[in-house]
């Protein structure tokens, strides 16, 4: 360990932080702060002298550091952000490795540096924002999401997926910010209808692609449980373990993968129609015009009353009542690849160990991947 001593220049005058004016020096303080690795010595301590003083001025009482030193946590401000970008590469219990610091400090001081640094979301120019529920952790906890339609900047992170999570977002904005919006994807379930009705009526509800997709994916997994069932014990062998990849788009999958597929179809035609249908789906997004799309949604609509797969027809006929805001998605050209970044970008951040316990501490992790790469400050 390294000790580096600092003593106070006693030339220089006193002033009250408060006022400015001059003031007295009550008594000195020996206080340590830790301090970045010099060379091979990786714990330095800065020994300073605070300094508390009295301003007769505004009758206040104050405590001087020294400029550098974060007087909450002992340590070196420019420490605390080296600890800070370490942490946006490497999990917290990783920064020991490098630095004399716990896993508990290192997160601490990361989420006070993001915390200080990260600017404020713009709310200025939204125009189109997507709203998301996100299931996170073993138990399955619920996050609200709210994204930047255009740049897919993370808006607000609330507890739950009930109305009040989506609330306390509109809330959060002035009548003019509300006003701009012009449009908001959602899920077609849940509770977030209802609150861009109340908060934001002018506004066009829309249903994403990426939740559309989700949906039929459902519908696939009842026609695939209901063929499980069916299926004689010789052919079961071919819908096992095919879960994940009937949900994959073909462009995705591997060689074998493929192959394996391949082989179910040949075994089960239901589940060959079910599939096909759904990558006849996708190419309802690739419409400019929201007319050809209506025209192409309802041809789909009628491939699937012919393929008599009940799930999928309930389905449709799902799709055929949310008509228009499906349609919206393709007027306002919004895409799910933000939603889908994002999906990445959390399930990412959560596996760094970062933990999804302190909500705002991941709101900010979140945020800062959205950030330049290194926070300089
Ligand atoms: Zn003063």
């Amino acid at each position: 360990m390294a000790v580096i001593k600092l003593r106070r220049d006693k030339r220089h005058r006193i002033y009250c932080p408060h006022c400015t004016r001059k003031a007295g020096e009550n008594r000195r303080v020996w206080q340590n702060a830790y301090d970045l690795p010099l060379g091979p010595v990786n714990l330095v301590s800065i020994q300073y002298e605070a300094i508390q003083g009295y301003c007769s001025g505004c009758r206040s009482y104050f405590t001087i550091h020294p400029h550098g030193i974060d007087r909450y946590t002992n340590a070196t401000k420019r420490l605390m952000h080296y600890v800070c970008r370490l942490c946006r590469f490497m999990p917290g219990n990783k920064i020991s490795i490098f630095l004399p610091v716990s896993t508990s400090t290192a997160r601490r001081w990361d989420k006070r540096i993001l915390t200080q640094h990260l600017p404020d979301p713009d709310l200025n120019n939204l125009h189109t924002i997507l709203v998301d529920e996100k299931s996170i952790g073993p138990h399955h906890h619920y996050l609200t999401v709210v994204i930047n339609g255009e740049n897919g900047e993370v808006l607000h992170l609330a507890e739950g997926k009930k109305k009040a999570s989506l609330e306390s977002f509109f809330q959060k904005l002035t009548p003019k910010q509300i006003k701009k919006i012009k449009a908001v994807g959602m899920d077609r379930a849940g509770a977030y209808k209802a609150v861009v009705r109340e908060y934001a009526p002018k506004a066009e509800i829309v249903f994403d692609k990426f939740h559309i997709i989700a949906n039929i994916n459902v519908a696939i997994d009842d026609v695939r449980r209901t063929e499980w069932n069916k299926a004689k014990k010789e052919d079961k062998k071919f819908i096992k373990g095919q879960r994940y990849n009937l949900f994959r788009n073909p462009e995705r999958l591997k060689p074998e993968q493929a192959s394996s597929l391949v082989d179910l179809f040949e075994a089960n035609e239901s589940l060959f129609q079910a599939y096909l249908l759904k990558d006849a789906l996708r190419n309802l997004w690739t419409y400019i015009y929201p007319k050809w799309a209506d025209k192409y949604l309802s041809k789909w609509i009628s491939w699937v009353k012919d393929s008599e797969i009940q799930p999928l027809i309930k389905f449709a006929k799902g799709l055929d009542r949310d008509r228009k805001e499906i349609l919206a998605c393709i007027k306002h050209r919004i895409t799910s690849a933000k939603l889908e970044a994002f999906n990445g970008t959390i399930n990412r951040i959560v596996k760094r160990a970062c933990g999804y316990r302190d909500l705002d501490y991941l709101y900010l992790k979140i945020r800062q991947e959205g950030s330049p790469p290194v926070l300089q400050t």
